[in-house]
């Protein structure tokens, strides 16, 4: 399912106006480099913009540019409260439904001004009133670059080439997962041509960590499990795990990958304990045609897409573990 109005979209951004940019909770490349990539966009066509983020987001993406300007709602939430409630149009980016915003949900729902909503994930809900939605779009990224290749490729300078690499380079696993296509390519290619460093942003995001996130990383291979006769492997770090490694946001980002990089197995998960949140994050991936989308909304209260999707469970991480252990027997036809 797709629906498309960018001619409205441009049509409503004919005239300066105020602008806010929301990202998800527990922003991810997509999100961050989306948001920037249109931000800067948007202030060379005249607009006064900012943009806001639920809550804090990793250290491999600050060096973006703009990233100092970001907003962070859960630590300057009157600022970023105001921003919201005085803005003419409200872009919301990489999600699809007001609850995934965290705390900002709020703010969102009380907003009434025009919401523009582009995004990739399954299920839109109908919050906005203009929408770009594309399932089959490798990230946010790429659909913002055809957002604004539609009405002036020109106007992508190096900052935005950067912004959107990094995002589509994130969201497609360097470009592995079955959501990239020949087209997802030729916009990294056309990102590369108008100045992206595309050797220096993957060094930036992957070939920076600490010798504490390896430590984690090595703990978390330790305690992988795996279902041999439904081919599915998973990983579970309690928060004893993390504080032994001296967590920091974005340690655990891509660890459920090396589950999934297992021969024969096509299911993965990672199940985070985070006892300051009193839940369990959980990250799903599968290889082939099983639906992790599906299997989140049925059994973890999340979604996402069909072979990467989040959830969490607010059980303690046995009772989830038992939990999933349990629910994962029903998929033996899909599984194997
Ligand atoms: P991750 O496991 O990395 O948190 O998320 C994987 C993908 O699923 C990302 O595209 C993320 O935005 C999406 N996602 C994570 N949690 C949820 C959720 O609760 N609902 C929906 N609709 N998408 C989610
Ligand atoms: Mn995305």
């Amino acid at each position: 399912m797709s629906k498309n109005q960018q001619k409205e979209i441009h049509q409503l951004l004919e005239k300066p106006a105020k602008i806010v940019l929301v990202g998800h909770q527990n922003p991810d490349g997509d999100a961050i480099g989306s948001t920037l990539g249109l931000a800067i966009y948007l202030q060379q066509d005249g607009h006064q913009v900012q943009v806001i983020v639920p809550n804090d987001f990793p250290q491999f993406l600050k060096w973006l540019p703009q990233a100092e300007n970001i907003l962070i709602y859960e630590s300057k939430t009157d600022d970023a409260k105001h921003f919201i409630a005085d803005a003419d149009i409200l872009f919301i980016l990489d999600f699809n439904a007001t609850h995934r915003a965290g705390q900002v949900n709020e703010a969102l729902n009380d907003f009434r001004g025009i919401k523009v909503m582009i995004d990739h994930h399954q299920q839109p809900s109908d919050y906005a009133d203009l929408v770009i939605s594309d399932t089959s779009m490798s990230s946010t990224c790429e659909m913002v670059y055809h957002f604004i290749g539609s009405k002036n490729p020109n106007a992508v300078n190096r900052d935005i080439a950067t912004c959107l690499y990094l995002g589509i380079m994130t969201d497609t696993g360097s470009f592995k997962f079955s959501i990239t296509t020949s087209t997802t390519h030729r916009v990294a290619a056309q990102l590369i041509e108008k100045g992206a460093p595309n050797t220096k942003i993957h060094q930036l995001v992957y070939d920076t960590n600490r010798l504490e996130s390896l430590k984690l990383l090595g703990r978390a291979l330790q305690n992988l499990k795996i279902v041999s006769h439904l081919n599915t492997a998973y990983i579970i770090l309690s928060q004893e795990d993390l504080d032994a490694c001296n967590y920091q946001k974005g340690d655990t980002e891509g660890i459920v990958n090396y589950a999934l990089s297992l021969q024969d197995v096509v299911f993965a998960a990672i199940f985070i304990e985070r006892k300051n949140e009193g839940l369990i994050k959980i990250s799903l991936r599968s290889k082939s045609d099983f639906d992790v989308n599906l299997f989140s909304r049925n059994h973890f209260g999340g979604g996402g897409h069909k072979n990467a999707a989040g959830g969490k469970s607010d059980i303690s991480l046995i009772e989830t573990e038992c939990h999933f252990l349990s629910v994962i027997e029903d998929y033996k036809n899909e599984l194997t």
